[in-house]
């Protein structure tokens, strides 16, 4: 069986990364998306919070699974026993990281190996801190997240 994983934070989930994940479903028998509980960031959303996002965005895809982590994402990758992270990119200005991301991973686990999936260019201008600053000043994230989330995604931002 092939697997893989998919980080990241997910803070929120946005249709960007739901197209990573739903082409994804179409090469993969078993997809993993992690929630990564990074302490150094502060995140917006829980991870149960975001972890129920997610779950309630890829109801349609029978072969995805939600988990999460913190700590190092190739121990994690042991845990599933699974060889392959999916990470999106979507400008030049994501390659850098993504470059030293995977190169990390690599040297810490040699069996790891990262595949990158070329954003939709429909999103390729969409990341979860612009979806968090549209809602706060009250505009409309519609088409920017997955529809099952938006109002709650709304009413949770605009409530403090
Ligand atoms: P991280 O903090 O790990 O970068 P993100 O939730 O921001 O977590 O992103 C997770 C992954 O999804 C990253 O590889 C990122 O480049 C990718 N990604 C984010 N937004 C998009 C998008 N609109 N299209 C394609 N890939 C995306």
């Amino acid at each position: 069986m092939n697997k893989c994983v998919y980080p990241g934070s997910f803070d929120p989930v946005t249709t960007g990364h739901l197209d990573i994940i739903e082409r994804t479903a179409k090469l993969f028998d078993d997809v993993t998306v992690a929630v990564l509980n990074n302490y150094t960031k502060s995140p917006a959303f829980s991870v149960a919070e975001r972890t129920a996002f997610i779950k309630k965005s890829v109801a349609h895809l029978k072969n995805v699974r939600v988990g999460s982590f913190d700590g190092l994402l190739v121990d994690y990758m042991k845990q599933q026993d699974a060889k392959i992270i999916i990470r999106g990119l979507r400008a030049l200005s994501d390659f850098e990281h993504e470059f030293q991301l995977a190169a990390m991973n690599t040297k810490l686990c040699s069996e790891v190996e990262t595949i990158f999936m070329m954003t939709n260019t429909k999103y390729s201008f969409l990341s979860s801190s612009m979806v968090r600053e549209i809602v706060q000043f009250g505009g409309s994230v519609e088409g920017l997240v997955p529809a099952p989330i938006i109002d709650e995604i709304r009413n949770r931002l605009t409530k403090q």
